[in-house]
């Protein structure tokens, strides 16, 4: 049986770890702190297909195919560790103040993505009608049927207890130093607790994969962003669906919060949330529903986005070294992509046919990175 190492425990380390498990594989997952206490514990957790990947189809195909993996996801994690993860697939709004932004709205509709996905432009007064707390200056909307969120907290415990529940070793307060290389294979990893061997490590450690990786001197074309949200609870009922507009999203949870996010700040790793920024998103908020100010204040929080140049995540086999794989980089979007990464990584990593499917949208990823990569690899 392949024993294979994970490094990092956000939702897509823990999402490989479950699928490996689904496997019968034998998967140690190390965590330097707690699981998902980073950029997955921090998520808004939108599904935002449409929203999130406009302008870049690869992200697109490959986002859809995780979205619709949901509901079956989300019932095996039920199933298998009694956790709800509050999935609600029941649509988002971008709504339009001005005739540009209809225009706009009503070309995306109007696009041959739309027309897959169903999008359809909401006139005023339906748009009133299906979302009566939002602002009387907006004249209607694009509705995105399929689009949803969940609890993204909630995700990571269910896949961290699914995982282990089928036999996964989960090691908290276990940082990796280092790789251990033989020759041009990765055998290992030295941890804070020691050594530990494998037949294949996967680097899945979000905004510090590069770190990890820079000390067997492979560079990744990646940077953190630091990102902050704030939550409320409004009165029952107040939104049913996630609103989505340039510079704020409104996100309607299933445990009644509302979660109202997010500011961008590139090359920070810093948690600390700023005044600033709490008044800013709660500003342009009220612009959007103006009742959320009365609405009782829960909290702020930020977490760190692992983003790449070219806004694709990596996810493969790292060119020229054997054992080592990489899944990271997936910026706004780790939990939309949670799903698909764990089927596409642990098909690769227990099926060596599988690489030309992972590889049909990555290797571009691969390609602009390889200079760096062989070089700095065969140092
Ligand atoms: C404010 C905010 C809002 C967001 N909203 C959404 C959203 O609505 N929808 C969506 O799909 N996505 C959203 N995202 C993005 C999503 O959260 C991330 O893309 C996703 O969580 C990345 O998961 P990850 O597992 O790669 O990284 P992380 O969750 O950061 O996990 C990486 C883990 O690796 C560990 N680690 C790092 N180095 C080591 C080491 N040397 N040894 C051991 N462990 C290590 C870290 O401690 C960390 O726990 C949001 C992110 C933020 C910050």
């Amino acid at each position: 049986m392949k024993r294979i190492i994970i490094v990092g425990g956000g939702v897509i380390g823990l999402s490989i770890a479950f699928e490996l498990m689904k496997k019968g594989c034998n998967v140690t997952l190390l965590e330097k702190g707690k699981l998902a206490g980073k950029a997955s514990g921090a998520a808004a957790g939108m599904l935002g297909v449409h929203t999130e990947t406009r302008g870049n189809p690869s992200m697109t195909s490959l986002a859809k195919e995780s979205r619709d993996l949901f509901p079956a996801l989300a019932e095996q994690l039920l199933n298998c560790s009694g956790i709800d993860i509050g999935l609600r697939q029941n649509g988002m709004i971008m709504p339009a103040m001005t005739g540009r932004e209809q225009h706009l709205l009503q070309e995306e509709a109007n696009s041959p993505q739309g027309m897959k996905e169903e999008l359809r432009w909401l006139e005023e007064r339906e748009l009133r009608k299906m979302e009566p707390s939002l602002s009387r200056s907006f004249i209607g909307g694009l509705y995105i049927p399929r689009d949803g969120n969940l609890l993204a907290p909630r995700l990571s415990e269910a896949l961290a207890i699914s995982a282990a529940t089928m036999g996964a070793v989960l090691h908290e307060g276990t940082e990796v130093n280092t790789l251990i290389m033989k020759g041009r294979s990765i055998i290992g990893v030295n941890t804070t607790r020691g050594p530990l061997y494998g037949d294949e490590v996967v680097v899945a450690g979000g905004a510090w994969s590069q770190h990890i990786l820079r000390r067997v001197g492979i560079k990744l074309d990646a940077a953190p962003v630091k990102g902050e949200c704030i939550s409320v609870t409004p009165k029952e009922g107040f939104l049913n669906r996630t609103i989505v507009s340039d510079d704020v999203y409104l996100v309607p949870k299933a445990d009644g919060t509302l979660t109202i996010g997010a500011t961008e700040q590139v090359g920070s790793f810093s948690e600390d949330v700023a005044a600033e920024s709490v008044s800013r998103l709660l500003a342009k908020a009220c612009t959007i529903a103006p009742g959320i100010a009365a609405a009782a204040w829960g909290k702020a929080w930020a977490g760190t986005r692992p983003k790449t140049s070219s806004r694709l995540p990596f996810m493969g086999r790292v060119p020229d070294v054997e054992g080592l794989s990489l899944a990271t980089g997936h910026y706004r979007n780790g939990i939309l992509l949670a799903p698909i990464t764990g089927v596409l990584m642990a098909d690769l990593l227990s099926d060596k046919d599988c690489e030309r499917r992972l590889g049909y949208e990555y290797t571009r990823q691969w390609d602009r990175n390889r200079g760096s990569t062989t070089s700095e690899v065969s140092r």
